[in-house]
Order: C-alpha cells, then structure tokens, then sequence
C-alpha cells in the first residue's frame, strides 16, 4: 500500500465530475487501499477519488466501524435538516456550520461487486454527502450562504497570496 498527496483547494480535479467505475478489478480495489492508508494518514473519516487526482467513482470512510468502500455511489433520497461543522481535506485548517439534510439514502456498489443499499443518518449522512459532492465536483465552499462564501474565498486568496500556503494546524474534528 502506498499514499497518495491529497489535492488542495485550486487544484481542477476537484472542479470535476468523476467518471462511473466500469469494472471492479484489482487495480480498483488496490486502488480503494491506497486510499483507506491516505485518509488514514491526514487524518480524515472519508476521501473520494478526486481529492487524490482520480477520476473514478469512488470513496471510501471510517466513521469508527473499519474501513468501507463505496463505488459508483447515489443519493436516491433524503430528508430533514441538520446543522454540522464541517471540514475539508482539500480545504484545510477551516470549517464552517453547513446545513445539510440529516438522513439520506445511499445506494452503490461495495468492492465484491455487491449492491449497497442503506439508510444514514446525521454525521454518517454528512460523510456521504460530502464525498458524494466532491464526485460531482463541488467543494464544501459552495453550500456556504453567499456571505460566508465570499469571507471564506477571501481568507484562501490571503493565504496563496501571502505564501502562507495550508499548513495551517489541523483541526480538532477530523475533516472529509
Ligand atoms: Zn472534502
């Protein structure tokens, strides 16, 4: 197993769709590897396949019960409202409040080439709202309400220009 460099916040990849997972194959599941060992590594609780430059349907998170999987993934429903600070792996050193909704369904396709198919709710469900976003090429910064965003692109355009770069110290909650 080996690491990857997570991309930052500027980096395209992250502006991008991910493409479907056409075959689950060794190179895929070694792949899903890698990426456990990365997030590990940060530390974050989740990390989709752009945040380490690829362009595949995939993520993969450990919210305390081991490490899981989940290619090709969907939100087929959700509901409710719940209020979380959240961080970003490829936004690092800051975290906002972000209203998302509280339960979702997820459905997908797990490394043996099983359908997934489950209910999530609260922080379980932020996690796959999330890495599902950076899947469809959103960061954390667009459910920001306009004020906010504009605060926060300021303080990302402060810190390229003053060469403060990211190396900010991490936050308490591991980000996603
Ligand atoms: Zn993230």
């Amino acid at each position: 197993m080996s690491t990857y460099a997570i991309r930052i916040f500027g980096d395209p990849i992250l502006r991008q769709r991910a493409t479907e997972v056409a075959n689950i194959d060794g190179r895929l599941v070694s792949l899903a590897d890698d990426m456990i060992e990365t997030m590990y590594e940060a530390p974050g609780v989740g990390l989709a396949a752009t945040q380490i430059g690829i362009d595949k349907r995939l993520f993969v998170y450990d919210v305390g019960d081991g490490p899981q999987v989940i290619v090709n993934p969907e939100i087929t429903e959700s509901r409710g409202e719940w209020d979380f600070e959240e961080g970003c792996l490829s936004v690092p050193g800051l975290h906002w409040n972000i209203v998302r909704p509280k339960e979702v369904h997820l459905r997908g396709v797990d490394l043996d080439g099983n359908e997934v198919s489950m209910d999530a709710d609260e922080y379980l469900a932020r996690v796959f709202q999330h890495e599902l976003d950076h899947l469809n090429g959103v960061l954390l910064l667009e459910r920001l309400d306009a004020d906010t965003h504009r605060q926060a692109m300021k303080t990302l355009r402060s810190r390229v220009l003053s060469g403060a770069g990211f190396s900010t110290p991490r936050p308490e909650e591991p980000a996603l």
